[in-house]
């Protein structure tokens, strides 16, 4: 599928609007549609539902290692400005970016594009470099020699032939790999490290500046204040508002660790380069769980998170091979993770073979709740700078409240070790969008074969649940069909049509991805049925009308 035919639909049938359009809009800013809002609430409702308000506390679920309690939280988007320094985002959550000297034109290092991109979202455009020797392209720039290294157990042959796929090199190209020159990883940060190892310049951007750190987060102010005390920043996570909670999660409610604190909401990040659509804005949502646990019991958790949230996004509908869970190489961990790994889903922006995040499940240890208790007072063991006083002792403290768990049955007292599942509710929304996209055949109102386009949501998500149509607008069908869309409204979103022709009005409603219409037509009079039809199938079927509610219902929720 070409994104730009899903871009196009989006915009045409009210799923996305770029904010500000009719201002020139403004990049990195979306806003959802009519039927955008209904299919993105729908994710989020369904995230909260499965994840928070029917989870099963009695019971020990499939794969869980215990009964576990599951709460809400619903924090701000601004916090106290130390929240951001004890998390590490004040100091650590930086872009690294450059600027060219010849063409002034600025880069930032895309790690899914894994080179240095322009920052104006378009495809970098430097004077080429020359090279001596034979070189080749990658990804528009140009490189002599490519230096792979093994994963793990994996046999060299099998890492050449998936360097030879990733490079798209031919068999007479093969010498072109070596093994003994500086390590990169096969995977899809490889031309990243490969450009870090060759500086810059190799990428063919011309001379480029050093690089340097770019803070992602949006700073603002509170009040009148200005300077450094007024300073604050628009949240770039909702898990800090979870972390810094959690005492008072333990202490209001009767919740007992394992506990999962789950919460839903806007973050917001300065991205250097917004692209692809509503993969990368700045302002997006996030739909984030922390899940507290006893430090032996945490990689028994850490397995079911992963486990559990990759079943989730198959059950809404991600069911194909786009969709892979992807555990992080040793290398790529963070300092204080013992394991993370990633839901990708194979974005058609992407180049093939390459996959984009839409969720991270980590482990986190105690990291989060220990920094917010203790700062960071060791560089060594965090590389937070702390700045001492005048005294010589740090001027720049956690919260120094206390943060342990002391388990009521056994007496031990602990800090507990957090498995994160952070998702993205856009990016998520988004590749629903792109699975859905389905190009086929129907038949017309005279049988004729036709193409069509269809968005195959899952019924659970799917922004309008069933529309409703008078055959003709006469001799009391329309009656009859207000009644029926409006018993249906009161349960679901529902659409009523009386426009044009009958089959027309279907491909109105499979391009939206309504899964069921119900068409009122003469029979509907006499015996009370009416026809019900099958976006996908195409099948038609009579139902009672008197059983039509109950049946949409049923399928849309089972
Ligand atoms: P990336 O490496 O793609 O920037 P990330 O690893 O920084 O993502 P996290 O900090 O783990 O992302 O955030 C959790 C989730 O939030 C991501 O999996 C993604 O779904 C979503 N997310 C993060 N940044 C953005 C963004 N700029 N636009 C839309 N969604 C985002």
């Amino acid at each position: 599928m070409e994104m730009e035919k899903l871009v196009s639909l989006c915009r045409r049938r009210g799923f996305l609007f770029q904010s500000s359009e009719i201002y020139g809009g403004l990049n990195g800013f979306w806003d959802y549609g009519p039927l955008g809002v209904e299919l993105k609430r729908n994710l989020k409702d369904a995230w909260w539902r499965d994840m928070v308000s029917a989870h099963d506390d009695l019971d020990t679920l499939a794969g869980a290692p215990s009964p576990y309690e599951m709460v809400g939280l619903d924090c701000t988007i601004i916090m106290h400005p130390q929240v951001w320094k004890n998390s590490g985002h004040h100091d650590l959550f930086v872009d690294e970016m450059v600027d060219c000297r010849e063409s002034k034109k600025r880069y930032r290092y895309d790690q899914v594009l894994g080179r240095w991109a322009s920052c104006d979202g378009k495809k970098s455009q430097g004077p080429p470099k020359q090279l001596s020797g034979p070189t080749f392209d990658v990804k528009g720039a140009e490189y002599d020699k490519i230096f792979v290294t093994s994963i793990g157990e994996e046999p060299e042959s099998e890492i050449e032939r998936r360097a030879m796929k990733h490079f798209k090199l031919r068999a007479k190209d093969a010498d072109k790999l070596s093994w003994d020159g500086p390590a990169v990883t096969l995977d899809k940060i490889n031309v990243a490290d490969f450009d870090k190892t060759l500086g810059p310049d190799a990428t063919g951007l011309g001379t480029l500046t050093e690089p340097r750190d770019f803070n992602l987060m949006f700073p603002t102010t509170i009040g009148a204040l200005a300077g450094e005390e007024g300073r604050a920043f628009l949240r770039p996570e909702t898990a800090q508002g979870i972390f810094v909670n959690f005492k008072n999660v333990i202490d209001s409610t009767r919740v007992r660790v394992p506990v999962g604190i789950a919460q839903v909401g806007k973050s917001f990040r300065n991205e250097i380069t917004p692209r692809n659509f509503t993969f990368r804005s700045r302002e997006f949502e996030q739909m984030e769980i922390e899940f507290f646990c006893h430090p032996d019991e945490s990689r028994k958790w850490y397995e079911y998170w992963r486990n559990r949230r990759m079943a989730w996004w198959q059950e809404m509908g991600l069911a194909g091979d786009r969709l892979i869970l992807r555990d992080h190489h040793a290398d790529e961990l963070s300092h204080y993770s013992t394991g993370t790994a990633d839901i990708e889903y194979a974005f058609p922006f992407l180049p093939e073979g390459e996959y984009g995040e839409l969720e991270g499940i980590a482990h986190r240890g105690d990291f989060d709740l220990r920094s917010h208790m203790e700062g960071k007072l060791d560089p060594n063991s965090c590389p937070l700078t702390v700045q001492l006083g005048e005294d010589g002792k740090p001027l720049h403290r956690g919260s120094g409240k206390d943060l342990t768990y002391r388990d009521e049955v056994t007496n031990e007292r602990f800090t507990p070790h957090v498995i994160e599942p952070s998702a993205g509710a856009d990016r998520g929304a988004l590749a629903i969008l792109c699975e859905a996209y389905t190009e086929d055949t129907a038949p017309d109102d005279k049988g004729k074969e036709q193409t069509r386009l269809s968005m195959k949501f899952h019924p659970r998500i799917a922004p309008i649940k069933a529309a409703v149509f008078p055959l003709v607008k006469k001799d009391g069908m329309p009656e009859v069909a207000k009644d029926l869309y409006r018993a249906l409204k009161k349960k679901f979103p529902a659409f009523y049509d009386e426009k044009g022709a009958v089959g027309r009005r279907y491909r109105r409603q499979d391009e939206v991805g309504t899964p069921y219409c119900i068409t009122v037509d003469g029979q509907t009079l006499d015996d009370k049925t009416v026809t019900l039809r099958d976006r996908d199938s195409l099948e038609q079927v009579r139902i009672r009308l008197d059983d039509a509610v109950e049946e949409i219902e049923r399928r849309v929720t089972g």
